[in-house]
């Protein structure tokens, strides 16, 4: 355009008499943001409102509403998740025959032969309290099923998680359909393999489709960006790609390539060779990128399935103590051959096992070539020891977590199956602010909506019984939101880009109508997102924001 002289400047967008959280170095407020181009322009007040308006300029009038950065998710789960779109949804069903009403709902559409799944028995995401929150207080089981159809396959999703058993009949010894120990994940009963490939597959267009389905909640619940950190698959990047090329893809995901350790280092190496194109920095675009490759080393603590630094009560009672998922000496040798090609490192550990071994890989790998500044990166860690995060805070490394574990099992299992010394030490926000480390807050498991983590950060609830788990490991509001936000788009190497309305950054926004700072704090789940915008644009609440929005003429 011939008027776009270099001094010349010009917002496309003025949010005005906003309620501005910038989340900068010292949480400036202000009350203006301009936007150019999908990046933030300017923020101030009145004097960037004069002097960026011109005509054809957008105000949108935010009427005093709160105007922050999105949330940068830094363990959030849209592919794996997604898929239970695709099911039979039982959340809040109440009975048996509700749940036969619903399950013959969907035979009545579905070719004989062909799987019926459905979501597990009560409300996700931990589905407490069943199956006493059924009338009949028990799971359907085959009986039930049979009343429905005996033409389809029908699989109830389980909930969780106990030795294998296949339940009988006592009088007649038939199996009733009920199967316990069938958790999905982090399950390495042979049994349920060879269940798990009866199964109905999920095809490329399943993940594509329930992405397509989950997406949307997740930037109606104010983020904007998500890593998928494990449980990934190739497919999944393929279809994040393909749906944000057909303009289908509401936020920005960063994606990890998940190395299977029960493969040879040699096949490891193989295969660390044919993803080199995503080694340093990463590959992609802003909006779908590779930052690294992941490997798990243990699942959590309710499976029974976290390495520990002692044996624990396991989900039926027993003691448990698990080995790692990869052996401690071959862990080293693929984080040492993984950051010798350059890769940046997400590893999984839940319990103080695993993180002990993630922490001597990445020391290893540190002492052929430091990894200071190489954003290697512990998911989950759910009671990493003082030690630990001082070694963290050593090595640079970056910790993601989640406050939603103390929501789904802080009562049962943190305090009860692990008892208060541990429950004290749950999820420690406090410790690891305190030690320098930028730990980021992440939904993994859900509840999906982000302010209702960043309540979980402050509250530290059980959902089950509402008691406090370890309220020494609070942290201030300012703290919620910046480690939800700035710390998030450090862990995966954007701070430059992301997680503060700064000029120059990308103008990922969220308006909100409370502000988080002040309202009441059991209020802060309720807030409403009003909208969402990547790269400037709306990708939810376009209506309403069009409402507040006039373009200016003179
Ligand atoms: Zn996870």
């Amino acid at each position: 355009m011939s008027r776009s002289g270099a001094l010349v400047k010009q917002a496309d967008t003025l949010f005005v008499n906003g309620n501005v959280l910038t989340v900068d170095d010292r949480f400036t407020r202000a009350n203006v943001v301009a936007v150019r181009d999908g990046r933030i322009l300017a923020v101030g007040g009145a004097d960037v409102r004069a002097s960026l308006s011109r005509p054809g300029t957008e105000v949108v009038d935010l009427g005093g509403r709160t105007l922050m950065p999105g949330f940068v998710d830094t363990h959030g789960h849209i592919a794996l998740f997604g898929l239970e779109t695709l099911w039979v949804s039982l959340a809040g069903a109440t009975s048996i025959a509700e749940i036969q009403k619903r399950i013959a709902r969907r035979t009545a559409e579905t070719p004989p032969g062909q799987w019926i799944v459905t979501t597990p028995v009560g409300d996700p995401p931990y589905y407490l309290g069943t199956p006493n929150s059924l009338a009949e207080r028990r799971f359907p089981n085959r009986h039930d099923l049979d009343l429905v159809s005996t033409k389809h396959p029908i699989y109830v999703t389980p909930r969780e998680f106990d030795g294998i058993e296949v339940e009988k009949d006592p009088q007649t010894g038939e199996p009733t359909g009920e199967l316990h120990g069938m958790q999905p994940i982090y399950n390495p009963s042979r049994f349920f393999a060879r269940f798990a490939a009866l199964l109905p597959a999920f095809t490329y267009e399943a993940i594509r489709r329930g992405i397509e389905n989950l997406a949307p909640e997740f930037v109606a619940g104010g983020t904007t960006s998500l890593l998928e950190a494990h449980l990934t698959s190739p497919d999944e990047l393929r279809a994040y790609a393909e749906l944000d090329g057909a303009g289908r893809l509401p936020l920005r995901v960063f994606f990890t390539f998940e190395l299977d350790g029960s493969k040879s280092l040699v096949e490891i190496e193989e295969r660390l060779q044919l993803l080199s194109f995503a080694a340093g920095s990463g590959f992609g675009s802003d909006k779908v990128r590779v930052v690294g490759v992941s490997i798990g080393l243990d699942g959590p603590h309710w499976h029974g399935s976290a390495v520990a630094d002692r044996p624990y009560p396991g989900p039926y009672g027993t003691m448990v103590s698990p080995d790692p998922l990869v052996p401690r000496e071959k862990y080293v040798e693929i984080v040492k051959a993984a950051a010798r090609r350059g890769f940046r490192i997400h590893a999984e550990a839940a319990g103080r096992g695993s993180i002990s071994i993630a922490l001597a890989a990445m020391k290893a790998a540190d002492e052929e070539r430091p990894i200071r500044d190489r954003r290697f990166v512990l998911e989950h860690c759910e009671f990493p020891t003082r030690e630990q995060i001082a070694e963290c805070k050593r090595l640079g490394v970056v910790p993601t977590t989640a406050t939603n574990f103390i929501w789904g099992k802080g009562a049962e299992v943190y305090r009860e199956r692990l008892g208060d010394d541990y429950a004290a030490q749950a999820i420690p926000l406090r410790d690891w602010l305190d030690a320098g480390v930028p730990v980021s807050q992440s939904t993994d498991w859900g509840p999906r909506s982000a302010l209702f983590t960043v309540w979980q950060s402050l509250a530290r609830q059980a959902g089950l019984t509402r008691e406090v788990i370890g309220p020494a490991q609070r942290i201030s509001r300012e703290e919620s939101i910046r480690i939800f936000t700035r710390n998030g788009a450090y862990a995966v190497g954007m701070e430059e880009k992301l997680g503060s309305l700064e000029p120059g950054k990308l103008a990922d926004l969220i308006v909100l109508s409370a502000d988080p700072l002040t309202v009441p704090e059991d209020e802060i789940p309720t807030i409403e997102v009003v909208a969402t915008l990547v790269d400037g644009r709306p990708v939810h609440g376009a209506e309403v924001l069009a409402r507040f929005a006039s373009t200016l003429s003179k």
